[in-house]
């Protein structure tokens, strides 16, 4: 364990001014993934700022969207009385993540910002270019079970390891960023980033910016027909295989608008626009369900250890509209 300091601000400018002041300082929030990577050697910083203080925490309806405070718990999140009753896949998608310890510690923010699952990355003996870049990948070659079967590089094949944020990139949420420079907004969908030559770079936040909010748009369409399904390898405190988010407008027997993203199969939570415009005024049936799958698998790249996801990941599209829509 590295000697660090620690420092708890009660304001928000006291922690982007203490994070501006210090190049090796990190945000802390839960700790529930930072704590880790520390303990392990992963990552050093030399000052921590908990902002566990700031009044980023609540949960309010505002005109058209939710709004959610990076500081809110998964916990809170997941059984708020706005997130049941207007954003069940959210909640859902929440309830999916980690054990119910972890989600009474872990953050909004800290669960966008958690670092890749690989085990080459938290292995110091092995390289890798997400923590050394340069290194070489030691997932390219190993054992790549887990690993990512879209957007991958030859740098990087690692995938993000959030369920919430599967369902916050269906439910086409906004980040909001706060800077010494004021606040800025960027669509849920572009805030993480696929690895490209530069694995390092998880997301687009820029030092010196921290998450304050997520805003959700407050669609009663998709609130109904709404499911998050997770294939995992054990019921509870595990990672996604393949996850999926759908929600469907559905007037009579025709899909109106799909919205579907998918967890566990990239560097950052996949949409399947493609798949989401070729249902749009399809009728409810088995074989558009199919086709669909079929267009979402179109870029898929297995390694040697993760094939079984090519077949995994269209199953699992199909089986969630199957629920989501009614049919058996
Ligand atoms: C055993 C185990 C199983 C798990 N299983 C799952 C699972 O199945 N699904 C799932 O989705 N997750 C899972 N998790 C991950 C868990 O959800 C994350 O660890 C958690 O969400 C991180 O939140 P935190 O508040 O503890 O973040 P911290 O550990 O405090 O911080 C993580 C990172 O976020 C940064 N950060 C935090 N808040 C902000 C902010 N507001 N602005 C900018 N940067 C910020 C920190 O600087 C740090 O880099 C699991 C974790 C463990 C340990
Ligand atoms: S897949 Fe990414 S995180 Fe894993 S070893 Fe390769 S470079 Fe590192």
């Amino acid at each position: 364990m590295i000697n660090f300091d620690y420092v708890k601000p009660s304001t928000q400018k006291a922690a982007i001014d203490a994070l501006n002041k210090d190049a090796s300082s990190q945000f802390i929030a839960g700790g529930t993934n930072l704590v880790d990577l520390m303990k392990r050697g992963v990552v050093s910083p030399e000052k921590l700022i908990d902002i566990t203080n700031l009044p980023l925490k609540n949960i309010e309806q505002q005109k058209g969207f939710i709004r959610i405070g990076a500081l809110a718990l998964n916990s809170d999140v997941a059984e708020h009385e706005l997130i049941t009753k207007k954003l069940p896949l959210l909640s859902q998608a929440l309830k999916a993540g980690a054990s119910p310890q972890l989600r009474n510690m872990a953050t909004v923010g800290g669960n966008m910002m958690q670092r890749t699952r690989c085990t080459y990355f938290y292995d110091l003996t092995m390289p890798c270019n997400k923590r050394q870049p340069g290194s070489g990948c030691g997932a390219i070659k190993g054992y790549n079970r887990m690993h990512a079967i879209f957007g991958a590089s030859d740098k990087c094949i690692a995938v993000h390891p959030s369920d919430m944020c599967v369902a916050l990139t269906a439910l086409d949420a906004t980040v909001v960023i706060s800077s010494s420079k004021g606040d800025r907004r960027i669509p849920f969908a572009d805030f993480h980033r696929l690895p490209g030559n530069n694995p390092e770079k998880d997301n687009n936040l820029q030092r010196g910016e921290m998450i304050t909010a997520i805003e959700v748009p407050d669609n009663d369409v998709f609130t109904k027909n709404s499911l998050y399904v997770k294939i995992r390898d054990r019921a509870s405190y595990a990672f996604a295989l393949v996850s999926v988010a759908a929600a469907l407008d559905i007037k009579g027997n025709t899909i109106v608008n799909a919205r579907l993203a998918m967890g566990g199969v990239a560097h950052k939570p996949w949409r399947l626009t493609a798949a989401e415009n070729f249902l749009k005024g399809k009728t409810i049936s088995l074989e558009n369900f199919k086709q669909a799958a079929t267009i979402a698998m179109k870029d898929a790249k297995a390694y040697e250890h993760n094939n079984f996801k090519l077949r995994l990941a269209p199953n699992t599209i199909v089986e969630t509209l199957k629920k989501v829509s009614g049919i058996t």
